[in-house]
């Protein structure tokens, strides 16, 4: 497919706004991709790689900015890229407010004024890109950048520049991918939805629908070293939980970081709750696996970095560790994680997503020797007396609360459902993208101060602000926020600035107010900084909806 079909049908997605129309119109353009079907899967949503491929194209605005100015000819730079992109607030409108090609290779433009590009060429072509590492990285992204503009009519421009910045903003989520493959290829949404959690890759899935159909979906399993979303709970009461389900399974949470451990009997695989591989910086953990398990597994399970008597460290610890690339011995040494397993997606060859949460808990134990303690204590019980002790003990070992489980679930990969509950003693927190912020004043004129909190809006594409934040922030925080935050700006006005949204803060508040002040028509009163999410990515943001219910439960 040329890429200037594929642009033309990005068009004419965007122009629709209900989600059948979009829908509709997705299934238009996965009926003629022919052989880029998987690539275009992943384009529409704005994705060059699988969800599950912990690759990035790592091009930050600048970097684009660059590009399009090398494309635009000789009397454009970034700086005036910036400022149509103020004008503009929109990076696709900006790519396509020039003229390209004007430089350079004009040789094979056919009568569209482009020459021909593939939707094939341009995944070559940012898959290369995002290999390139090292000295001289970023200059051979520029230039591969500049090669793609060059070739593009201002439509191309428009959706090459947004897949670029992981912007498509065409409206097409991974719900509307999943209809849309249903109703292309007549196949259950269930069975495509199904495929999807267990393969985390749209486009593999898309191509198996349409040439296998609901029984070529059904035959896809999990595969060991291909991480799949982490199953995730909701804020709950014991009560609630014994309501619905006369008795709950019962496990300590550990403040930590999730771990998807992947053994395949000789090599470890560590993956993030983002998916990102973490194998490296954890090395204790792959010792720990490969000298207990002895047959090919997937686990889930929480790490927690401990003190000198094993007593745990608060969340901060660990993450210092999970972003160690460098010098992972003597971090190694500075502090120790420990695993806690609780619960097992695979053994051997069996995939256990659909086997009920006490049967793949009794897996689990058979994994390692009785007297281990990697495997997380699990106790079932109908009686909130016995609970609240359960509750404690948790909390007297220095652990963040509870976890309520219905024993008869089973593992639903990316759901936030309410089979799963998190008890927590304290007030909820809130998990909010930052996506904007202001310059500081005086001492503080060369730091991001003020920080605009936003959580995700219903589509799971866009966002509403909630509130800003400036409580709770070291001196300290503040420069590392602001040398993180920089590369991120997307528009400056004044003293604000406009972030694309990629970075996470857990956020404490005393109250949620009904407002006018922010987008989300809700405020979060006395809000404090309490810790940066390097965990979660923008979508794992609360939700509007986790808002109003918040809000609604005071
Ligand atoms: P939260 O991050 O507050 O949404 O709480 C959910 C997280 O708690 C999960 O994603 C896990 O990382 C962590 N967690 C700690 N202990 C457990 C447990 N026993 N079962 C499930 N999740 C746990």
């Amino acid at each position: 497919m040329e890429f200037a079909t594929f642009a033309d049908h990005a068009a004419a997605i965007e122009a629709e706004s209900a989600e059948t129309e979009i829908v509709a119109a997705v299934v238009d353009l996965f009926t003629i991709a022919g052989d880029d079907l998987a690539t275009v899967a992943r384009f529409v949503q704005g994705r060059v790689f699988p969800a599950y491929d912990s690759r990035t194209l790592d091009i930050g605005p600048r970097l684009c900015y660059e590009a399009i100015a090398r494309a635009a000819g000789h009397n454009v730079d970034a700086d005036d890229v910036e400022q149509r992109l103020a004008d503009r607030g929109e990076i696709g409108a900006v790519a396509a407010s020039y003229e390209f090609g004007g430089q350079q290779g004009l040789g094979s433009f056919t009568d569209s004024g482009t020459d021909g590009m593939t939707v094939a060429e341009v995944n070559d072509r940012l898959s290369e890109l995002a290999a390139a590492e090292g000295d001289g990285s970023q200059a051979t992204k520029v230039d591969t950048l500049f090669g793609l503009f060059n070739r593009s009519c201002p439509e191309e421009a428009r959706y090459l520049a947004r897949l670029v910045l992981e912007e498509m903003r065409i409206g097409v989520g991974e719900g509307a991918v999943r209809d849309a493959t249903a109703a292309a290829f007549d196949v259950p949404v269930e069975a495509v939805e199904r495929a999807l959690q267990v393969s985390n890759d749209c486009g593999s899935v898309a191509t198996v629908a349409r040439e296998h159909g609901e029984s070529g979906l059904a035959g896809i399993t999990l595969e060991i070293g291909r991480p799949v979303k982490a199953m995730l709970a909701q804020a709950g009461t014991v009560t609630d939980a014994l309501a619905d389900w006369d008795r709950a399974a019962v496990e300590w949470k550990y403040d930590g970081a999730r771990v998807q451990v992947h053994y395949d009997g000789e090599t470890v695989r560590l993956f993030s709750r983002n998916m990102e591989d973490v194998t490296d910086p954890l090395p204790e953990v792959v010792e720990t696996i490969e000298t207990t398990i002895d047959r090919p597994v997937i686990l889930d399970g929480e790490v927690v970095a401990v003190d000198d008597d094993g007593d745990p460290l608060p969340f901060q610890a660990v993450l210092r560790r999970f972003r160690r690339k460098h010098d992972v011995a003597q971090a190694r040494e500075a502090i120790a994680v420990r695993f806690h397993a609780f619960d097992c997606l695979h053994v051997a060859g069996t995939d256990l997503l659909d086997v009920p949460l006490q049967r793949r808990r009794e897996r689990l134990d058979g994994l390692f020797p009785d007297d281990s303690d990697i495997v997380s204590a699990c106790w079932t019980s109908d009686e909130p007396d016995r609970i609240a002790e359960i509750e404690q003990a948790a909390l007297d070992a220095g652990h963040e609360g509870i976890m309520l489980k219905d024993p008869e679930s089973t593992y639903t990969p990316g759901k936030r459902g309410k089979r799963w509950r998190k008890r927590k003693p304290d007030v909820e927190t809130l998990d909010c993208v930052v996506t904007g912020a202001e310059w500081g004043e005086g001492r503080r004129a060369n730091v991001l101060g003020t920080f605009e909190l936003s959580v995700r809006t219903d589509g799971g594409d866009g966002y509403a602000t909630v509130g800003n934040v400036a409580t709770g922030i070291t001196d300290a925080e503040l420069e590392s926020l602001t040398e993180r935050l920089e590369p991120l700006v997307t528009a400056e006005d004044g003293q604000s600035v406009t972030l694309s949204p990629e970075v996470v803060f857990e956020v404490g508040y005393e109250e949620i107010q009904t407002s006018s002040a922010y987008e989300s028509g809700y405020a979060l009163r006395f809000p404090r900084f309490l810790a940066v999410r390097d965990d979660a990515g923008p979508s794992d943001t609360d939700s509007l909806e986790r808002v109003e219910r918040l809000a609604q439960s005071q």
